[in-house]
């Protein structure tokens, strides 16, 4: 205790005046329980498990309390020193009462213009319904609790919603994504956050292919601003966590510590773990007020979200629908649509319920899985709500156990008031990647995480070919991509991509992808496949690209999908390619081609058996055998290829021939004179494949007499066979010797 006195004394010294009692401090804790002691006190701490510490900004009361809980506690004074400087710029830009305006230029909070106030948000609210009016509603959800009081002050509290209104009437399954940011007020990153998203969705809607399809599939419901009293108060410097309800929540001690805190006031659960989950003291910053849903807030986002219970205690008239009973102990059905999400500041944390209890939700394990996937894209610890301290009468509690829908909080960050260039530089970009991720989810988000995640998708430039049009979509299918070290992942089995449709709408049709390295086993796989895109009007379409893993067996597990834009160019001109054989011979393709005009069309051309090509030609192009590249095609043609038949020289062998005046008659034509001595003989010309031949004597050499052998045949190759024997003629011989004798 007296070392800490000393190190406080020494670091206050170094540090501004301004908020000289607030501190950054590092408190070691020596076991799990002294954990849940200190971090109970405060309502958001970081904790590095590794080094036992656990983080937080706090004043001289709270490093007392957290020494009695029994941890030793050090200053950080690099964070305290930039806390303070946070504060003294806050200060100066309070008192020069200069306005300070957003980069986009809407009111900014002092010190911190990238955070806008609550009427900058309004603003962008009205601007945004103004200019989009085909995506955008803003809805009045009733009345701030300062407004109750006197309609002149406080706010009309309300929701942005942002999806496609032409399509909503006739799509009513629509699945709706309901986020609440700021609920405590002094939480300057959520509203923003949510902001920004509400108008990337909006700007990028045509452009970008995933807020496009995202718009027209998920109803946007972002409660931006959900304690605007609260908040208005927070953006003067103050430490606001609750409402400005002074009735229920007088703070006689410190008028700035009234108000409820309205996540611990909502009506599931409330107050259901004594005084360890929120407390009865209505100076404390987890004051749950005097009744279960004892303000206008909580009353106003019940009735928005969920509706208002009927006498058998369903709820109804709200966004989402109750598809549960309020019994812990029984799930939601796993093809719940829709999904609720609250965001706070800070602890880097993603939470689902139960907060009052360690018991595992009924809807645990797809909770788990769901949590562990946001995790990976903004790098915060996945956990149940419960499992550092007890909260009660908390939102994702509230929406999760009177309706079933899965229920998140996410805790950005690690300060209430984050410098702009960390808000911009990390926490915006990565949970506005996670809040994506989970709008790709809405709508089976119990089911959709379990499969692996599709992204990188890109598609070719619009090309013709044979088939007509056509693009190549390329696409990672990743299933390892959970922030857990425990999360089995799995092998993709397969990946399918589908023209204008999801994967789960009426019609969807799958086209099956291939993997690139040629099988389908690894936890990551490149995948690309041709999509036909014949019959497509001009114009802008979309591709969905889902993959598939192998959990659960069988068909495996489908994924998230995410998609693509493919531009169809108007209709082009058509142009015909007829092919036409002459002779003994085929072309492939054989029928006539219809494709675009500038195409090359590849046909194969194949001669029939002792045939060849004697001509090819009528349309442009090129033929190296046994292809011609007919085109570019500018106009019709007749491709035409001429075959005929292969011509074969006949010749043979002679012996014997020892005198002049031989002649050869092949088929009984064309005599071929052989003089004394050759020992060949070849006719001239030759005939086709498949002609008989007949070799004949047609004189023989006086005295002698010539025999052919192999005369005869079918030609279907050179011959050169044909054996002609030569001798003395025999019949003379006998003729001499009867003539002498
Ligand atoms: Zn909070």
């Amino acid at each position: 205790m007296r070392k800490t006195l000393l190190s406080l004394a020494i670091v206050a010294a170094a540090l501004p005046a301004a908020h000289a009692d607030e501190w950054f401090v590092e408190a070691h804790y020596p076991d799990h329980d002294a954990l849940v002691r200190g971090a109970s006190l405060f309502q958001h701490v970081i904790v590095d498990t590794e080094r036992q510490v656990l983080r937080v900004d706090t004043d001289d009361e709270g490093i007392r309390q957290l020494e009695d809980a029994g941890l030793s506690v050090s200053i950080d004074a690099a964070d305290t020193a930039r806390l303070r400087g946070f504060y003294a710029t806050m200060q100066q830009a309070v008192e020069s009462r200069a306005p300070q305006l957003t980069d986009d230029g809407y009111p900014g909070i002092p010190g911190y213009p990238c955070y806008r106030t609550v009427e900058g948000t309004y603003q962008t609210m009205d601007d945004l319904a103004a200019v989009h009016g085909d995506l955008v509603e803003v809805h009045s959800i009733g009345p701030s609790w300062q407004k109750t009081q006197n309609s002149a002050t406080g706010y009309e509290m309300r929701a942005l919603r942002v999806t496609n209104l032409a399509t909503a009437a006739t799509d009513p399954d629509r699945p709706k994504m309901v986020v609440f940011g700021s609920i405590h007020a002094r939480e300057y990153t959520p509203a923003e956050l949510l902001t920004r998203m509400a108008e990337w969705l909006v700007s990028a809607y045509g452009n970008d292919p995933e807020a496009t399809w995202l718009v027209d599939h998920v109803d946007f419901r972002f409660v931006l601003q959900a304690n605007p009293d609260g908040r208005k108060k927070a953006e003067t410097g103050l430490s606001w966590r609750k409402n400005a309800d002074t009735a229920n929540g007088n703070c006689a001690r410190n008028a700035n510590s009234s108000g409820i805190d309205l996540n611990r006031n909502f009506p599931f659960h409330w107050h259901t773990t004594g005084e360890s989950g929120s407390s009865s003291d209505t100076c404390d910053e987890d004051y749950r007020g005097p009744t279960a849903a004892s303000e206008p807030e909580t009353r106003n986002l019940v009735a928005y979200v969920a509706g208002s219970p009927g006498t058998d205690g369903v709820y109804s008239g709200g966004l989402l629908p109750d598809r549960r009973p309020d019994n812990v102990s029984i799930a939601s059905p796993d093809d719940y649509a829709g999904l609720f999400f609250d965001i706070h500041s800070y602890s880097k944390l993603v939470l689902w319920p139960w907060g009052d209890t360690t018991n595992a939700a009924p809807n645990r394990t797809p909770l788990q899985t769901f949590g562990r996937r946001l995790a990976w894209f903004n790098g915060y610890t996945p956990e149940q709500s419960d499992s550092l301290y007890p909260t009660d009468g908390a939102t994702d509690d509230n929406f999760y156990g009177t309706l079933g829908v899965p229920a998140y909080t996410i805790e950005l960050g690690v300060q209430f008031f984050e410098s702009c260039s960390t808000f911009t530089s990390t926490t915006y970009p990565k949970n506005f990647a996670a809040l994506r991720y989970a709008a790709r989810a809405a709508a089976a988000p119990y089911r959709l995480p379990g499969g692996p995640d599709a992204y990188g998708i890109t598609a070719t430039a619009v090309a013709s070919g044979a088939g007509g049009m056509y693009t190549t979509v390329s696409a990672t299918i990743d299933d390892q991509r959970y922030k857990a070290n425990t999360q089995t992942s799995f092998p993709i089995r397969a990946a399918n991509a589908y023209v204008d449709r999801l994967p789960w709408e009426p019609g969807a049709t799958p086209i099956g992808l291939s993997a690139v390295d040629g099988t389908f086993d690894a936890k990551a796989e490149t995948v690309r496949g041709d999509i036909t895109l014949n019959g497509l009007a001009p114009g802008r379409h979309i591709i969905y690209v889902q993959g598939i893993n192998t959990l659960g067996g069988g068909n495996g597990t489908p994924g998230t999908p995410n998609a693509v834009f493919v531009d169809v160019p108007d209709a082009p001109q058509m142009v015909t390619a007829t092919p036409l054989v002459v002779g003994d011979g085929a072309i492939d393709p054989s029928s006539p081609q219809s494709v675009a005009a500038g195409t090359i069309l590849s046909f194969t051309v194949t001669p029939g058996t002792g045939q060849h090509v004697e001509s090819i030609g009528g349309c442009p192009g090129t033929y190296v055998a046994p292809v011609f590249a007919a085109g570019p095609l500018l106009s019709s043609c007749t491709l035409t290829a001429t075959f005929a038949p292969d011509q074969f020289a006949i010749g043979g062998t002679i012996a014997g021939l020892a005198a002049d005046g031989l002649a050869l008659s092949l088929n009984g034509e064309s005599p071929l004179s052989v003089p004394a001595g050759a020992t060949s003989f070849a006719f001239t010309g030759t005939l086709p494949y498949g002609a008989p031949y007949d070799v004949a004597i047609e004189t023989q050499p006086p005295g002698f007499a010539c025999t052919i052998v192999n005369g005869s045949g079918i030609i279907d190759a050179e011959v050169t066979d044909i054996a002609v024997a030569c001798g003395p003629d025999a019949s003379d011989v006998i003729f001499r010797d009867d003539f002498e004798s």
